[in-house]
């Protein structure tokens, strides 16, 4: 039956801009064939497996077998030929299923290892990771491991000079009002983009942590959070930028960040630009008080509606030690 968000994943564009991205690359491959201690004999679950680059390197890091679950047609398109080409259809077997309704051959298996790419933009974008859970909770073993295991939310006060500053002189010409107009248009929804490191006004606070062994299902509904932070360097606040972080198990630590400070991902950064009004220049040490929070929406499982609300910072708790001017930190 035809699905709109697995249609989506037989579009090879969309593999082309994973698979380009070299530090989802590098992450996975070295987390994965960095380990091959951990790999080696074991029983894999490729969570969504797409072209089954993932399940190949697990081959390659000596598993015994791989189950490469892949929903979309890409499975019988793409990822059975590219073991084939690389040798190894004895390891990996390619199933076109949702995991949700995934059997494995073996009904009693369990598996040692579940691997899975399923981040979306502010990590949880697309709702994959619901399905992830799921697969863990049915099929791996009690003692097994998740790649990645953990994950962390950050959100740091910006600016955002690709919406505002830019326009101030195009050619020549001031196009301010335009600019207000297309950030009107923009404004139900957040902006994907690369942000300079030097256009964040605080280096960012985890705004969320799970670890991916034992959330839950649930905590996946919402995700709120307050805080007030000290700007770090004085400049124009437009907005909230929210970035995440995974980190995979192992001998030594393999994160894939997809912060301003690491190199540029496909899932960029999510950056919620605050309305005009709401827009002001903030000097080093002035206190940002903020609430911001990620609800599934109810009419589409697979967004969420992302809300921030400014504060006031004379009346909200400020952490202990604050470093902002205000006399009573
Ligand atoms: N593992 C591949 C693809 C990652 S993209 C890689 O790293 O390049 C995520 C993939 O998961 C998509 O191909 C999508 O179709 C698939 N997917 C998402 N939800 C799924 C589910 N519930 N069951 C099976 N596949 C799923």
């Amino acid at each position: 039956m035809s699905n709109p968000y697995f249609d989506e994943y037989e579009n090879l564009e969309v593999h082309e801009l994973m698979l380009k991205d070299r530090p989802r690359q590098i992450a996975y491959c070295n987390a994965i064939l960095g380990n091959k201690d951990i790999f080696k004999d074991k029983v894999v679950l490729d969570v969504g497996a797409g072209t089954g680059i993932l399940s190949a390197f697990c081959a390659k890091a000596g598993a015994r077998l791989v189950y490469a679950v892949e929903a979309s047609n890409v499975a019988t398109k793409v990822a059975l030929d590219l073991m084939q080409d690389n040798g190894l259809t004895s390891i990996v077997k390619v199933i076109h299923s949702r995991v949700e309704e995934l059997v494995l051959p073996v009904s009693s298996e369990k598996v040692d290892i579940i691997v899975s790419e399923w981040m979306g933009f502010y990590l949880l974008h697309e709702g994959m990771l619901g399905s992830v859970l799921l697969a863990r909770d049915k099929f791996l073993k009690a003692d097994g491991l998740m790649f990645p295991t953990e994950c962390t939310i950050f959100v740091a006060p910006c600016s955002v000079p690709s919406l505002f500053d830019y326009w101030q002189n195009i050619d020549g010409i001031k196009m301010d009002s335009f600019a207000k107009k297309l950030r009107t248009q923009k404004s139900t929804r957040p902006e994907i983009t690369q942000l300079d490191p030097k256009n964040l006004l605080h280096e960012g606070v985890v705004l969320h942590w799970m670890n991916l062994l034992d959330v839950d299902m649930a905590e996946l509904e919402e995700v709120r959070f307050k805080d007030v932070v000290a700007a770090q360097r004085g400049g124009n606040h437009q907005g909230f930028c929210i970035w995440f972080e995974v980190l995979f198990p192992g001998n030594e630590a393999v994160f894939l960040s997809t912060s301003p400070f690491a190199p540029e991902t496909h899932w960029k950064q999510c950056v919620v630009v605050l309305p005009q009004d709401a827009c002001e220049t903030v000097d080093e040490k002035s206190p940002i008080a903020f609430q911001i929070s990620m609800t599934r929406s109810a009419s589409d499982m697979r967004k969420y509606n992302l809300e921030v609300e400014l504060l006031d910072p004379n009346i909200e708790e400020h952490p202990v030690p604050c470093s902002c001017h205000m006399t009573k930190c």
